[in-house]
């Protein structure tokens, strides 16, 4: 039956950047649906895991700065430790500078990029290592951006990265859709969440973008909760490199 296909328990789920916001929405989304959950946090993701554990799923956090890649290997060694499996990555940490370009510094260039791209990618190399060994295949799903598509403003080192989310996502699953693994992204629209603060507070800015949204109303986690669902199952499991937005209807416009 089909709505089976979209049952996950059982399933391990690593998730990186799930103390608050869209990370928070899809631990809890991917708990609903079965998973036990690792988060990968640099701060502490409490509310998350009581969230988790209600649920009758195990929460492990591991604490780390996703800033820097030399972590990854003792991450996977851990969590292959304690569940003796991975099933999902969600590549969801990413943050965000403000700036125009003609002032934008290097280091809100490194910092976007060392998060955004450089870590998704290289956590996606050793959790990809690990399907294989496993001879499982699995699921890998990035968290991109409407800046995968447009270019945005004041955000250079943003739009380069989701950019590339975009583009790594299509590689990543020309190489290794033969080992059995999926590699799609979520494209959210405009969210409620801390990076977009600044964006709601600015009546002018807050204005415009709803005004461009069809659905009429910012996103909110639990938005992204059935897409998650989805490239997470075997529901999707002929859905391959594909970056699918979750915007409420803003790229149609
Ligand atoms: P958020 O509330 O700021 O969450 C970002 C998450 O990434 C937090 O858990 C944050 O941890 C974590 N993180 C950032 N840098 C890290 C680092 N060096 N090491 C470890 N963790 C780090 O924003 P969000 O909106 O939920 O963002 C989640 C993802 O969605 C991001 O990739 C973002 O670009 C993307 N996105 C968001 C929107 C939107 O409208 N909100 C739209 C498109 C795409 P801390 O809490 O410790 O900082």
């Amino acid at each position: 039956m089909i709505l089976n296909f979209f049952d996950l328990k059982g399933k391990v789920a690593l998730i990186t950047g799930c103390n608050t916001g869209l990370g928070q929405g899809i631990a809890v989304g991917l708990a609903q649906a079965g998973c036990d959950i690792i988060g990968v946090n640099r701060s502490d993701p409490h509310e998350t895991m009581n969230e988790v554990t209600r649920l009758g799923r195990r929460f492990l956090n591991l604490k780390a700065d996703l800033g820097k890649i030399d972590a990854i290997p003792s991450l996977l060694e851990t969590a292959v430790r304690e569940f003796g499996k991975i099933d999902i990555l969600v590549n969801n940490a990413g943050i965000i500078r403000r700036e125009d370009a003609l002032n934008f510094s290097e280091k809100d260039w490194d910092d976007v990029m060392d998060v955004n791209i450089k870590t998704l990618f290289f956590m996606a190399q050793a959790v990809a290592k690990q399907y294989v060994s496993q001879g499982t295949g699995g699921k890998i799903i990035n968290i991109a951006s409407m800046l995968s598509f447009q270019g945005g403003i004041r955000v250079p080192s943003y739009t380069a990265s989701k950019s590339a989310v975009l583009g790594i996502t299509r590689l990543l699953a020309n190489e290794w859709g033969q080992y059995g693994i999926n590699v799609n992204a979520i494209a959210p629209g405009y969210m409620v969440t801390n990076n977009t603060q600044q964006l709601r507070t600015n009546e002018e800015r807050n204005q415009q973008i709803l005004e461009r949204i069809p659905a009429g109303r910012w996103g909110s986690p639990e938005d992204i909760m059935g897409p998650i669902v989805f490239l997470a199952s075997a529901a999707s499991d002929y859905v391959n490199g594909y970056t699918l937005a979750v915007d409420g209807g803003w790229l149609a416009r």
